[in-house]
């Protein structure tokens, strides 16, 4: 579910932060000293704390001694150093960023702004939705924190997983319009009657990997969970109904 790996950002020069360390990986951990040999690590940076972004944060904070900043949500299995808040702003000699609070994907997400270009983690991605999955994940967070992110002009996102994204506010309204589409396909499927939640997945997902059954059942759940909320269905027992 990573696509090519996890990317990890280096910012600024000589006295430089890295976001997103990473897998626990003894290569992963090399190329980011490789990469900033001569320079101090003085600053690590964390959108969350799903392990294939913060595995490596305890290793790297031993190799660098710098503290790890991110927020600090009760669901947290990292406690940071620093705490980060939505707002805030955190600096270097070289770089600067504010903090962007956009849980959704997790409770804990944050996003990383400088200028127009915002490193945005798992929050908005090119090559995939964010998987959302309960309880950490949170269907109406994540839609109201892609309005929150669309509110603003942009000029590229970095995701922590593939490419950037050159046209933000394209990409923010596509993720948002396919979520409200899952959710139209849920309530006329209900039209004729109550399903369980396997019977949602089969036929919202007809081809599906044997790898990706379980991610597909969660955001579904987390689609269910939402819509419930609202007052639009209602969970009875394992079936689910138009309310
Ligand atoms: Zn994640």
């Amino acid at each position: 579910m990573t696509f090519r790996g996890t990317n990890t950002y280096i910012l600024g020069r000589g006295e430089v932060a890295v976001m997103d360390p990473g897998p626990d990986d003894p290569t992963h951990l090399q190329a980011i000293l490789d990469a900033t040999r001569g320079e101090t690590i003085t600053h690590i940076l964390m959108s969350h704390d799903h392990h294939d972004h913060s595995a490596l944060v305890p290793k790297l904070k031993e190799a660098t001694g710098a503290p790890l900043l991110a927020f600090h949500a009760p669901t947290s299995a990292l406690v940071p150093d620093v705490a980060l808040q939505d707002g805030d702003r955190v600096e270097g000699d070289t770089w600067a960023v504010e903090v962007i609070h956009t849980p959704g994907h997790t409770d804990d997400h944050l996003c990383f702004a400088t200028g127009d270009l915002c490193l945005t983690g798992d929050h908005v991605m090119g090559w995939a939705t964010s998987a959302i999955i309960p309880p950490r994940g949170n269907l109406r967070a994540y839609m109201d924190s892609l309005d929150k992110m669309a509110a603003r002009p942009w000029r590229r996102f970095l995701s922590a997983h593939g490419d950037p994204i050159e046209e933000p506010a394209r990409r923010l309204e596509a993720l948002k319009a396919s979520r409200q589409a899952r959710e139209a396909s849920i309530l006329s499927l209900l039209d004729s009657g109550g399903l369980t939640l396997d019977d949602l997945v089969a036929q919202l997902y007809r081809r599906l990997g044997p790898g990706l059954a379980r991610a597909a059942r969660l955001n579904v759940e987390a689609h269910v969970i939402a819509l419930a909320e609202d007052g639009r269905l209602l969970r009875e027992g394992d079936r689910v109904v138009r309310s």
